[in-house]
């Protein structure tokens, strides 16, 4: 009967309190609408069911009343990045033991240097036209601006051979929410291909999705098809060998710092063509790209209009990274089938998704984002780049010349360094930071690939690249 006298009192509004630990759980609160009998009620006695997440625990009440809103489940498989709180936790007890020790953090992929003065230019006159009501704007088009996306058809893709229609653009207000949201408009059950190691969200917004199984103990979700990325493919991984519906992939890619020729993309243009499959083609860092046989865009291959999405970001091209502007491409040619094997645009779904829930990346910012396309905002943005790369070659030279195996860092701003003597990525994380106080990002929190490696970055400022890379040279102890 305790079942039903539960049942009673939660019907009557009664709340328990969810905490921490399994005996805590039955904590009384008072009703939530306080009645007259409010503390005479008689206390209902749940059975709490336990979920453990490896964040928290997480108590769940058998679902007595319709009036309990159920959550997500799909949630409680994250394994997520621990990596981002776990290196914080490290660095905390690190700088708690040895305080003024001087961290360099080279394991960030937050950029250092300020907006450049064309985009400053722009961002101060659209602000000077929203104190005026002639010239002020309100909500914009949720597909954004016309002279941004004119801007983005002729540059970013005109220059490079590539014909494309204003309308295939969706500016918005970073990479990351566009490369997460994507899988909202394909079916729950697609299966998804994923590059090891790989971009978090990717595989993170297709576990919330409900596209995947738990995660194993390696951190790999049950139902992904996972493409290992490893220093004997040059990080390029080898074709699924089984149909797939959407793959991901990310070139250059963060974190390895590797490329794709022309000739690869292209197999995997064919394969997708082969599979009916989409891809999902995340270029946030096509900008550093500097070798001529290297496509800056999907689209420079044959084909690719018909099987492909690609995604760019401003934010590692220009330190819009706080300012927040983007865009998709999503081809008009584009299609998807429904489950009767009607075909269906991928744009004109994206423009519906992008119309219901998002409103527009800021006048004031797709102005400052134009402005990257006048001659100066281009010499600027060159410079910026240019200033990265320069310090991933400091880093790559520099830790090749003590022996160590540096991979990337030519047309990325990462670098991808194997772990010494055998030791796990976080082993020499830690050797790192200990012995010359230089903070990395350990391979293996990127996927289970990624172990063995560490990646770092050329975002830095100068002046704490050369300091990080001559103390490596000088205090690592092999
Ligand atoms: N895609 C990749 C591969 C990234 O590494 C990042 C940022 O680190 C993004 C997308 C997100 O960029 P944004 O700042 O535009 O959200």
């Amino acid at each position: 009967m305790p079942e039903e006298r539960a049942l009673q009192g939660l019907r009557r509004g009664h709340d328990f309190v969810a905490q921490k630990g399994h005996q805590a759980a039955q904590t009384w609160v008072a009703p939530r609408i306080a009645g007259k009998n409010a503390n005479t009620n008689p206390r209902p006695t749940p059975r709490p069911t336990m979920a453990t997440h490896p964040a928290r625990t997480v108590c769940l009440y058998k679902c007595y009343s319709s009036r309990m809103v159920r959550i997500n489940e799909h949630y409680l498989k994250l394994k997520t990045n621990y990596l981002f709180s776990e290196i914080a936790r490290r660095l905390k007890v690190f700088e708690a033991e040895h305080r003024g020790a001087g961290l360099i953090r080279l394991g960030i992929g937050d950029v250092t240097l300020p907006l450049q003065p064309s985009v400053i230019g722009a961002l101060n006159d659209a602000v000077q036209e929203m104190a005026y009501a002639k010239t002020f704007r309100g909500y914009g088009p949720e597909q954004g601006y016309d002279f941004l996306r004119n801007a983005i058809v002729e540059h970013d893709y005109g220059s490079h051979g590539v014909e494309l229609a204003v309308d295939e653009i969706f500016i918005s207000d970073g990479g990351k929410q566009d490369s997460g949201n994507i899988q909202e408009i394909f079916a729950g059950n697609a299966v998804v291909a994923l590059m090891d190691p790989v971009y978090p969200v990717y595989v993170l917004s297709n576990v919330m999705a409900g596209r995947s199984g738990e995660a194993d103990i390696a951190g790999r979700y049950a139902g992904f098809v996972y493409l290992p990325c490893t220093a004997e493919n040059g990080f390029r991984p080898t074709l699924p060998d089984r149909h797939v519906d959407l793959i991901y992939l990310c070139y250059p890619n963060n974190p390895t710092g590797s490329v794709l020729t022309r000739n690869e993309l292209t197999k995997w243009v064919e394969y997708a063509h082969r599979e009916e499959a989409v891809i999902l083609y995340d270029a946030a860092y096509e900008s550093y790209i500097r070798q001529a046989d290297i496509p800056h865009s999907i689209y420079e291959i044959p084909g690719a209009k018909a099987c492909a999405i690609e995604f760019r970001s401003y934010s590692k091209t220009a330190g819009f990274t706080g300012t927040r502007c983007a865009f998709t491409v999503v081809p008009n040619e584009l299609r998807g089938h429904t489950a009767n094997g009607d075909a269906v645009g991928l744009n004109a779904l994206w423009f519906q998704r992008q119309s219901t829930k998002y409103n527009a990346t800021p006048y004031i910012v797709q102005r400052a984002a134009a402005a990257l396309y006048t001659p100066e905002g281009r010499r600027q943005t060159k410079g910026l780049i240019d200033f990265y790369l320069e310090n991933a070659r400091i880093i790559r030279e520099g830790l090749q010349a003590i022996g160590l195996t540096v991979y990337g860092g030519t047309n990325s701003p990462y670098l991808w360094i194997k772990t010494s003597g055998g030791l796990s990525s976080w082993e020499f994380f830690d050797k790192l930071l200990h012995e010359a106080h230089v903070v990395s990002t350990p391979g293996a929190g990127f996927g289970p690939a990624g172990e063995g490696y560490l990646r770092l970055t050329g975002f830095g400022t100068r002046e704490n690249t050369e300091e990080a890379v001559e103390r490596i040279r000088t205090k690592l102890t092999f």
